[in-house]
């Protein structure tokens, strides 16, 4: 149960994901949740940070592709300013829209990685996948109020999570800490 739940990484922030170190892990493209993942609700433009990381991933021949459970409308007009591809309405937990991703893409389980602030959705639909998933702290506390129901549930899971994996914690590298 806990298993569907638990990420293969935690970093501190996405654009502290580091594309060297995701190339050398074989990984081709990053989908990445869009709300407190990529930008902040009230911040649709992004900060800097996330313009830098955006560049270093084309850089490194990464694809970034936004796959959000919101509605068409809504993510367009979200990541208008950022020139992201995206997938709307991708039903997580589940996986369509991750396997929707894929496929557009060609790529196999192996060369993609979810990046997402929440285990009950990001971190479940790409273990539903069987991808490898980074679990990122989200950008700012406050929600949308559907958000702060699910993220009551989230602190109980994250909780019996990190108890049974001591080993994972917030980190800000994939490769070099991970036996810290
Ligand atoms: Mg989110």
């Amino acid at each position: 149960m806990l298993a569907q739940f638990t990420p293969t990484w935690m970093i501190e922030a996405t654009y502290n994901i580091n594309p060297k170190e995701l190339k050398q892990l074989g990984i081709k493209v990053v989908l990445t949740d869009l709300d407190n993942t990529l930008i902040a609700w009230n911040n649709p433009y992004g900060t800097e940070e996330l313009r830098d990381w955006m560049t270093s991933l084309e850089r490194e021949n990464i694809q970034l592709v936004v796959v959000s459970n919101n509605s068409h409308r809504r993510v367009k007009k979200a990541v208008a300013a950022l020139q992201l591809p995206f997938i709307s309405r991708a039903l997580k937990p589940f996986s369509g829209g991750i396997r929707r991703a894929m496929r557009q893409y060609q790529v196999s389980e192996n060369e993609v990685v979810m990046v997402g602030d929440q285990l009950l959705t990001d971190i479940a639909a790409a273990n539903f996948s069987k991808i490898r998933s980074i679990l990122v702290r989200p950008i700012i506390e406050s929600d949308a109020w559907n958000t702060r129901i699910n993220r009551f549930f989230e602190r109980f899971v994250m909780h019996a999570m990190l108890r049974k994996h001591p080993e994972l914690k917030f980190r800000k590298d994939l490769i070099n800490e991970r036996n810290k």
